[in-house]
């Protein structure tokens, strides 16, 4: 029986882990050929994913070598799912580490800048292809003392608009998600007082699951979806008013 993505090709970046992991998981069993992009090798290894590459997503020219060798090792770019991220230290704006806030900044924002940068081109030379950004709930309400993920992921949501909207035109879809708290490894970058406090903002209840995220995330990375370019998807038990 064919498969929703049957001869279709995937990037997912921070794939070796969480949620990425997840999509990535769900994605080959349904068919597609995978990319996974990480910068723990090892982590990287025990995926048994034929194709992977290992690289800091803050290079703007690793990330452009890992396009150009992605695209001849597979044939083409049907699909890019950013993952890659990190939460950064939990402080209060005055006081959060310059150097700490950079890297958030450069992981989540203009490491999603230089991913979509450098696969576009293929994708348009493809005449298909959809991106899905993973953004957060915080980049839309704003979690305190974590002001520098916050910041990233609205950048990664403004980010997803325009790109949207500069490729409507083509068969190209960009999209962005926001979910509320999945218990992942990226936990383990937060303060027990920060994880109770976003438990406490779902309405539902409880922690999504990765396997919720990732099908919301896998519609957005199909043909299926093809009226929607430029917006914002919830998955936030309840915790989204917008
Ligand atoms: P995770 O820590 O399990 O996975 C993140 C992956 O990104 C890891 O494999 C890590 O090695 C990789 N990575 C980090 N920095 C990198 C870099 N500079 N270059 C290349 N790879 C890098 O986290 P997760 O929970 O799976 O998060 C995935 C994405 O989802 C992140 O963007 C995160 O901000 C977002 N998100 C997570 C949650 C949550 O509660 N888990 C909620 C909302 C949004």
């Amino acid at each position: 029986m064919p498969q929703r993505f049957d001869g279709q090709t995937a990037i997912i970046t921070g794939g070796a882990s969480g949620i990425g992991a997840g999509i990535a998981r769900r994605l080959a069993a349904e068919g597609a050929m995978l990319s996974l992009w990480d910068m723990d090798e090892a982590a990287l290894a025990q995926t048994n994913t034929a194709h992977t590459v290992t690289l800091d997503v803050t290079d703007p020219d690793a990330v452009h070598r890992a396009a150009e060798t992605t695209a001849a090792a597979l044939g083409k770019i049907d699909i890019l799912i950013t993952s890659a991220g990190i939460t950064g230290p939990n402080h209060p704006t005055w006081e959060y580490p310059v150097a700490a806030w950079d890297r958030v900044i450069d992981i989540n924002l203009k490491g999603v800048f230089y991913c979509c940068r450098a696969v576009v081109p293929f994708m348009q030379a493809n005449g298909y292809g959809r991106i899905v950004n993973i953004a957060s709930i915080a980049g839309k309400e704003g979690n305190p003392n974590a002001s520098a993920y916050s910041a990233s992921k609205a950048g990664v949501i403004g980010l997803t608009k325009s790109l949207g909207k500069e490729l409507a035109a083509s068969e190209i879809r960009v999209n962005c998600v926001t979910p509320a708290a999945v218990k992942t490894p990226i936990f383990d970058q937060m303060t027990e007082q920060q994880i109770d406090w976003m438990l406490s903002k779902i309405p539902i209840g409880r922690f999504g699951a990765i396997d919720e995220v990732a099908s919301l995330i896998l519609w957005l990375a199909s043909a299926e979806c093809g009226f929607s370019t430029g917006a914002v998807f919830d998955v936030s038990g309840g915790r989204a008013t917008y």
